[in-house]
């Protein structure tokens, strides 16, 4: 199977009863998964037949999502899923850089897509994904003017399917563009030495905790769906409906981001045994802690496998396997390995190699990298380097090639000139008893550029002095790490995806400086 358009072809055959999608009361049959499909792709080549015409989803997480990825895959088109949660004018942005044809929405996001379309010079179609009977009506009406007759199921393992939008430190959000094999890279590695990292399999149930506009969401919905297994959507991630859902549809598998796992321990009154269906929990997308990572295999008790990668790798690149998530072992704080073929190198600055042990950006080369940032070659050649993809993470390599991901390259605080990782200082203060969490950035200092400024949610009913916390992590770092301010806030700022928004915390210090 090398497209995703021919693995639903081949399970709506293999078996076409079996739910593909599951969400809140409704259900999808792979058949009919495939039929509608159909039906959409007939209608995307009505409203705009060119190949690789872009088609944007703006809504929630529902059924009526793989309706429109499997529909625009069958049609040649590229989708470009949205996420809800940004200000029209980023909305906006997005639409004109893709040059959107057909925009999919959910009536709760209408009126703010239809003042964003009525600027645009060159309007998408807007068609509604509610109608008169509820959710997913109007796609319902919409798919049914057209026939549901096979579409092309070939198509290539090049072609672009996928255009998702980074969450964008810098400037404007990115458009990255992703191929088919994307999706296929890593399931064929594993499968070509018969390593079970990430095993999906039919009978499997598997909960999707990310949403669909983070590659995350869209590439572990396609592993399930090149498996045949059945995917379980939530709207939206709340953690005490997650529990619900897991033990309601006996979810065997779930993707994650730590965030998540976090708030699902957090629940009042949870024990392992609402977990007791489980037998895989996949995680990754930002740093996990150790304490959470250790909580989580003692509490939930099932395997573990992180990933990590960036929407630019499409994805995982390297995997932490249930093997390594072993109590006491220094592995915990890894990342990971790279799956078979694909290949991990740390630089130095000037692109020197490093060696085993020392910090530099970690590089990526893997197949299922994206083809471009689109319409923008100086960035995408500034990010796919002959092949490698420079993630703009801090992290070293141990002498087995596990991957250590330290930071990110550009949250890095420079203090005096030696580097401060805020990652590093952050799990130091999560282990003070009374810090729940903690976020630590650079602020302008006048001696030494920058100072370490940390901001610190506490455990309800605790309480800590600055002075405390700075003698409890000299305790734990060197001197030049230690924040020298401390802040104490009710919660930190996430994106979807689960991202502290350091730069959100950060701005506040810089505004009016360069
Ligand atoms: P995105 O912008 O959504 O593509 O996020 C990619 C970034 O998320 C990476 O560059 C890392 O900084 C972070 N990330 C993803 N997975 C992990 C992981 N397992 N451990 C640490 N950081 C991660
Ligand atoms: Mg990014």
């Amino acid at each position: 199977l090398r497209t995703l358009q021919q693995s639903l072809a081949f399970h709506a055959a293999q078996r076409p009863n079996q739910p593909a999608v599951l969400c809140e009361d409704r259900c999808v049959t792979y058949a009919e998964l495939h039929r509608r499909s159909n039906r959409t792709a007939r209608g995307l080549l009505a409203c705009a037949p060119h190949a690789g015409a872009r088609v944007a989803y703006l809504g929630k997480e529902s059924e009526h999502y793989y309706d429109v990825l499997f529909g625009a895959a069958k049609a040649g088109a590229v989708l470009v899923p949205i996420n809800w949660r940004l200000a029209p004018a980023e909305i906006r942005h997005i639409l004109a850089d893709s040059q959107t044809a057909v925009l999919f929405v959910e009536e709760e996001f209408r009126v703010a897509a239809e003042r964003v379309v009525a600027e645009l010079a060159q309007a998408p179609r807007v068609v509604l994904l509610d109608g008169p009977d509820g959710p997913g009506s109007g796609l319902r009406a919409w798919q049914d003017r057209y026939a549901d007759s096979a579409v092309d199921e070939g198509g290539g393992w090049d072609d672009p399917v996928a255009q998702l939008y980074t969450s964008g430190t810098t400037g404007l959000p990115k458009g990255v563009v992703l191929a088919q094999r994307s999706f296929f890279v890593v399931r064929d590695a594993m499968e070509s030495q018969g390593l079970e990292w990430i095993d999906l399999r039919p009978g499997d149930v598997s909960l999707i905790g990310i949403p669909g506009f983070h590659v995350g969401g869209i590439w572990w919905a396609t592993q399930g769906f090149n498996a045949g297994v059945t995917i379980v959507s939530m709207r939206m991630f709340v953690s005490s409906a997650a529990i619900e859902v897991i033990r309601r549809h006996g979810v065997t598998i779930a993707c994650v981001v730590p965030a998540m796992l976090h708030m699902m321990l957090s629940e009042p009154r949870v024990t392992g045994a609402h977990f007791a269906s489980l037998r895989k929990v996949v995680y990754g997308g930002s740093p996990i802690s150790e304490t959470l990572l250790k909580q989580c295999i003692d509490e939930i008790g099932c395997e573990f496998a992180q990933i990590y990668g960036l929407t630019e790798t499409g994805n995982t690149a390297v995997c932490l396997p249930p093997a390594e998530h072993v109590s006491g072992s220094p592995r915990l704080r890894a990342a990971g390995r790279p799956y078979p073929g694909i290949d991990v190198k740390i630089i130095g600055p000037g692109g020197t190699l490093l060696p085993a042990g020392e910090t530099g950006e970690i590089c990526l080369r893997t197949a299922a990298a994206m083809r471009e940032y689109w319409g923008l070659p100086e960035a995408t050649a500034a990010t796919l380097v002959d092949g490698w993809i420079h993630t703009g993470d801090a992290g070293y390599l141990d002498d087995e090639g596990f991957v250590f991901v330290c930071d990110r390259i550009k949250d890095t605080v420079i203090v005096a000139g030696e580097n401060v990782y805020p990652a590093e200082v952050e799990g130091a203060l999560a282990k003070h008893p009374a810090v729940a969490e903690a976020a630590v950035v650079g602020i302008p200092h006048e001696q030494w550029g920058e100072a370490v400024h940390a901001f610190v949610v506490l455990r309800p009913g605790h309480r800590a002095t600055p002075r405390e916390l700075m003698l409890f992590l000299q305790g734990e770092l060197a001197g030049f790490k230690v924040p020298g301010s401390y802040e104490v806030i009710d919660a930190l700022p996430r994106n979807p995806s689960g991202k502290i928004l350091r730069r959100s915390l950060r701005d506040r210090f810089w505004s009016g400086r360069v």
